[in-house]
Formats: structure tokens, sequence, C-alpha cells
């Protein structure tokens, strides 16, 4: 959300992981997207484009040094190392957040529509702290691509993560959408899962991606399982419970099997020694779920502590405003964070 009448400052955070093939076609493009939105006044002069190198093992950085070498729009990050795209997503919109009333992501190698970008600006100027690039065709990913992703989602929304289908990190936010974001200080943060539980008016704009131009997918299978657990675990005990379940579940069972090794007994059909075995193997085996399920909620606790998420996000706050000279809108948004009980 920004202000009417405003001029937005808006800075496209773009991660690179070895992109030297890709990069300077994106950067045209990317540019002069740019310069068409200052044409406009969309965007003031003085927006840019951000660059994060991901520890490229290629010609990326110096690609971006000569850019910003010969346009002012470009700037760049450069990591010491591979840390993965959504640190380098975390990194740029932080860089930006104090300098930017806007802030797009996007992948470098442009399979998400650039041409959306001034839609999504109008829809910031309409009102919504968020807006999503959505795809809503998905024919040039593989079979196996498609499928597994609606597994994904199938799997996440059962553990009630909520994720926007078929976006990716393609997106608008707000300057206090970002700030909300940051303050979520979890080492691997799943961003996907996180940006729908911020709140905030947000739309969706639809697409339809791209394949990729030059260059190679920087997410082999490896990767994406990396990645689709990574989502999972973060968000969810889910899988504790279940081993909780299955130990009440198998105790509750020994009981019927209690019952058939008495009247087995009874009936004198059985070697010396099954009855006793049979009952313990039952007992003990159900027994040991739940004690490490047990053990498993503690640490499920921890993990979440751990976390410090934000317990609440604040939107509007004119009881700050009204003691202060400036507008609800540019005061800075208090979070309450678990850490500072
Ligand atoms: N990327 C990154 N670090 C990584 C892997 C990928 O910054 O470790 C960037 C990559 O340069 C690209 C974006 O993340 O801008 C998405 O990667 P890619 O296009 O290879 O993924 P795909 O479209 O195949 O899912
Ligand atoms: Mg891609």
């Amino acid at each position: 959300m920004i202000k009417t009448g405003q001029t937005p400052r808006l800075t496209v955070v773009v991660p690179c992981y070895n992109e030297e093939p890709m990069l300077p076609t994106s950067a045209r493009v990317l540019r002069d997207l740019m310069q068409q939105l200052m044409m406009r006044r969309q965007i003031t002069v003085d927006s840019k484009i951000l660059f994060v190198d991901d520890g490229s093992r290629d010609q990326t950085w110096a690609l971006i040094e000569q850019l910003q070498h010969h346009d002012a729009v470009f700037t760049g990050l450069k990591f010491s190392r591979n840390y993965g795209q959504e640190a380098a997503l975390m990194a740029g919109m932080q860089a930006a957040q104090q300098f930017s009333d806007l802030i797009i992501t996007i992948d470098a190698d442009l399979q998400d529509d650039p041409q959306l970008i001034p839609q999504m600006i109008e829809q910031a100027r309409a009102g919504s702290d968020i807006v999503y690039g959505v795809r809503n065709d998905r024919s040039t990913d593989t079979w196996f691509k498609r499928s597994t992703a609606q597994g994904f989602y199938w799997i996440m929304r059962k553990l009630s993560v909520n994720l926007v289908p078929n976006h990716s990190d393609f997106r608008l936010m707000s300057r206090r959408a970002v700030s909300a974001l940051m303050q979520y200080h979890e080492a691997k943060p799943f961003i996907r899962g996180i940006i729908p539980q911020l709140g905030f008016p947000t739309t969706k704009l639809f697409y339809k991606r791209q394949p990729r131009q030059a260059g190679t997918s920087k997410y082999p299978l490896r990767k994406m399982i990396h990645f689709a657990l990574d989502g999972l675990l973060s968000f969810s005990t889910a899988p504790i419970r279940a081993v909780l379940y299955a130990g009440i579940g198998i105790c509750g069972t020994t009981l019927i099997m209690l019952l058939w090794i008495l009247v087995q007994h009874m009936r004198g059909v059985v070697v010396t020694g099954w009855s006793s075995i049979m009952l313990s193997v039952w007992f003990l085996g159900g027994f040991q779920l739940v004690a490490i399920s047990i053990i498993g909620e503690y640490v499920g606790r921890i993990f979440t502590e751990t976390k410090h998420r934000p317990r609440f996000i604040i939107q509007m706050d004119t009881y700050s405003a009204a003691f202060t000279q400036t507008t609800s809108l540019t005061t800075p948004i208090r979070f309450e964070n678990q850490s500072t009980r």
C-alpha cells in the first residue's frame, strides 16, 4: 500500500546463481521496463534493479559490475558463497526495504512475465500490500514437475500450511509487508509459506510461465526435494503427532491382541513362550512410539520457540501516529517479538 498521489520508489530484486548466459538479456529487458515505468511516472527515477549474486562460479558478478558501470539503475549484492535462492531473496529484500516503497522479486531467467510488473504496481496503488504472480498455465513444465508440485500443495494444505498454489517467487510487496517478513528470524525461512501468514491486503495476478531461454535450471531433483522437505518440516510438527497417534493406536490394539492371545493360550494351541512374547512385542512397540512422540512434542516446542516468529503484525497504528508528527503510514510498524518476553 502506498500513499495516493505519491510516486513509489521500486526495487526489483533478482537472485542470480550462475546466470552468465541469461543475465545480459534479462538486464536489458528489466532496464527497458524500468525506463518505461519511470517515464510514465509510475515509479521514481531513482528506482533500482538489485542483482543478488548467490556465490556464482561463473562471470555473473563481473557482468553485474559492468552493468552498474553503464547504468545507475543496476546495483548488486554479492554473497561470499552459495547460500540458496531463499537467502538471496531475503538479503535483497532486507537491503531494499529501507530505501524502497515497493519491492518486486523475480527470477533472473525471466520465466515469469516481467510485463506483469506495471499491473503489479497498479494493484499496489489500489491498496494491495502483496501482489502474487500466479501461473495459470504450467504446460511448459514437465509432467513430473507438475504432478510433484500438485502433490506438494496437497500435503501442505492437509497440514494446514497456507500456500498460494502455482505461485513461485514472483511477487510485489510493500515496505511494511517486507519489514513484517523480516521479523521472521528463522535460519531457513520458507518464504512462500510465511508470506500468506503475514496478512495485509493481497491480490493475485495471473500469467503464463515461459520456458527458460538460456542457461540451465538451478533446481535439480535433489534440490527440489530439499526445498519441499524444508517447507514441510519448517511449518509443521504434524509428523510428530502422527507418531503419537500411531503409538496410541498400537497400544489400543494391544488390548485386542491380549484377548486373542488369552483365547489362544486357553485353547492350548500355542508353543510355550508365545503368549508372553507376543504381548511384550505389541505393548512395548506401542509404548515406545508414545514415549518417542512425547520427547518429540517437547523438541517440537523448542523448534517453534527458537524461530522467534512475531506474535502479531500490526497493519495500522493510529495510536502512535497521534503522538508523532508523521502519518500512520510512515510510522514504522512495531512488532512484538517472542524474544522480547
Ligand atoms: N538461484 C539462486 N541460488 C540457487 C539456485 C537458484 O539464487 O542456489 C536463482 C536462479 O539464479 C534464478 C532463480 O533462483 O534466478 C530460480 O532458479 P531457476 O530458474 O534455476 O529455477 P526453476 O525455474 O528451474 O525452478
Ligand atoms: Mg527458472
